[in-house]
């Protein structure tokens, strides 16, 4: 079976004015979709058109297929980050919760630094709460580059590339994060995350 174009999991104006229905029309059904349909044919070209996206990506990789790696690692990164979105927002409950004020002291401390952190990232790339031994951590990846297969668990990520916010905020980048980090993370999202075994996977 082919990788499918995931649906969003809210309609395309759900996160408006932070990031508008033409974003997400765009971003969701142009951009993600150009992922997925490459990622298809490098798959098919990988004699992989059976294996999930984990496998697709881990196995170009391995033989150094820059090219099939980037579109792989871009279909599953926008898959997570609709997921790490949400018009309802909400705060991290639990474990994940507590792990957060040991860690970064406050809720408040890690919105900063996440804030900060996308702010600097030099240009295109992705920012991310993730999670290894129990223990939380702010990571970078540049362009394409994912956490997929790390050994550190990603719990939520924010897209920095410019077609995420160009529309509605022009070159501000700091504003649209604001507007994400404020109110827009999937908190529950990354709660099960932090308590699952496993890592998210892209539906197949
Ligand atoms: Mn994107």
């Amino acid at each position: 079976m082919p990788l499918k174009l995931i649906s969003l999991p809210y309609p395309e104006d759900a996160l408006a004015p932070a990031i508008s229905a033409d974003t997400l029309r765009t971003h969701h059904g142009k951009h993600h979709k150009a992922y997925i349909d490459k990622t298809n044919k490098a798959a098919e070209a990988m004699a992989m058109a059976e294996a999930s996206l984990e496998e697709i990506i881990a196995a170009a990789k391995r033989k150094g297929d820059k090219p099939a790696f980037d579109n792989a690692a871009q279909a599953w990164n926008h898959g997570f980050y609709w997921h790490s979105l949400s018009p309802a927002g909400g705060k991290p409950q639990g474990e994940l919760a507590a792990a957060i004020d040991r860690d970064f002291g406050s809720l408040d401390k890690l919105s900063q630094d996440l804030k900060a952190r996308g702010e600097k990232h030099f240009a295109s790339g992705w920012v991310w709460l993730a999670e290894k031994g129990g223990k939380l951590s702010i990571e970078e990846t540049h362009d394409g580059d994912t956490l997929a297969l790390g050994d550190k668990k990603p719990l939520l990520t924010i897209d920095l590339w410019e077609h995420a916010y160009y529309l509605d905020h022009k070159n501000e980048r700091p504003k649209y994060l604001a507007a994400v980090i404020g109110g827009l993370l999937d908190w529950e999202f990354a709660t099960r995350n932090f308590a699952a075994v496993g890592m998210w996977t892209y539906p197949g």
